[in-house]
């Protein structure tokens, strides 16, 4: 039985290619092209646009990017033996889809983009997710070459993405996204959505670049970060005693008692700017 796309049901493609998944590369794949079609317009309009995809495996979000009008899809999958399955929605919609078989921790996204809008979409495992994230928070140029981030994580690890001070999740990540980013945790996908399941809740999160971040140095903000959340239970004239300590925190206009947790991505800015 075709689908809406033209394309056969991914269950067949995956049985049809040999597509059982590797729990070394993190795989659970999305079957429910109208889950990834809801997934995929999260990205906001997709006419005229390049779409970076990282990790498409049998295809199940690239058809729904395609499906949704993205001028051109470039795919990056680690997993060689999903790419006859890749090949077929490649003939399907010629000239639009792109794929390069590699690890997207060591792929230039940025020597790969070419002219016009740019999003990135991805359902990927989460450790690499978080570090494909951060890569993609720390270019030296800003705007960035990409106009929206839109990632599958843990629930867990989306919480922490879009925490504010004095919320739980509140960390290193939340600091780095909230200063170059406005971010949101759009909806749940329990794990039933996906085969096999997880076993935890994942959740679709987006991010926009800010226009005009703070000016700071993205390495000295990482620097006070990880002192700082390294000892999140500490003062800060404790935990940043290795960077300056009291004398630190006085001329940034904060008070060396305050505990990591309680203070604004602003703070932590004028505290990377005084280092
Ligand atoms: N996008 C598909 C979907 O939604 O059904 C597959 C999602 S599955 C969670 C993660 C995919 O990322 C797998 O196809 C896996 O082979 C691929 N992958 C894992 N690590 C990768 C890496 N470092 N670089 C590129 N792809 C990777």
């Amino acid at each position: 039985m075709a689908t809406l796309d033209g394309l056969p049901p991914l269950r067949d493609v995956i049985q049809r290619h040999g597509l059982d998944a590797r729990k070394a590369l993190g795989q659970n794949f999305l079957l429910d092209l109208n889950l990834t079609q809801k997934i995929a317009r999260t990205a906001g309009p997709l006419e005229g646009v390049t779409v970076f995809e990282v990790g498409p495996g049998p295809g199940g979000l690239t058809r729904a990017i395609l499906s949704l009008g993205a001028r051109k899809v470039i795919a990056i999958e680690r997993d060689a033996r999903c790419l006859p399955a890749l090949a077929e929605i490649s003939e399907h919609y010629p000239d639009r889809l792109e794929v390069i078989e590699g690890d997207a921790l060591k792929t230039d996204f940025e020597a790969l983009a070419p002219e016009g809008p740019v999003r990135i979409i991805a359902n990927l495992p989460y450790n690499v997710g978080t570090q494909l994230l951060v890569n993609w928070l720390l270019p030296k140029a800003w705007p960035p070459f990409w106009q929206s981030l839109t990632l599958m994580f843990q629930k867990e690890v989306g919480a922490r993405i879009v925490a504010d001070e004095n919320d739980d999740a509140y960390g290193r990540l939340g600091v780095l996204c909230g200063w170059r980013t406005t971010s949101q945790m759009v909806f749940d996908v329990p794990p039933q959505a996906f085969t096999p399941p997880p076993k935890v809740t994942s959740t679709i999160v987006h991010l926009l670049p800010k226009a005009t971040p703070l000016p700071c140095d993205a390495e000295k903000l990482e620097k006070v970060t990880q002192a700082a959340f390294g000892q999140r239970r500490k003062m800060l004239r404790q935990s940043l005693k290795p960077l300056g300590g009291e004398t630190l925190l006085l001329k940034a206009g904060i008070d060396p008692a305050r505990r990591a947790e309680t203070l604004s991505v602003e703070e932590f800015v004028a505290l990377a700017n005084h280092l």
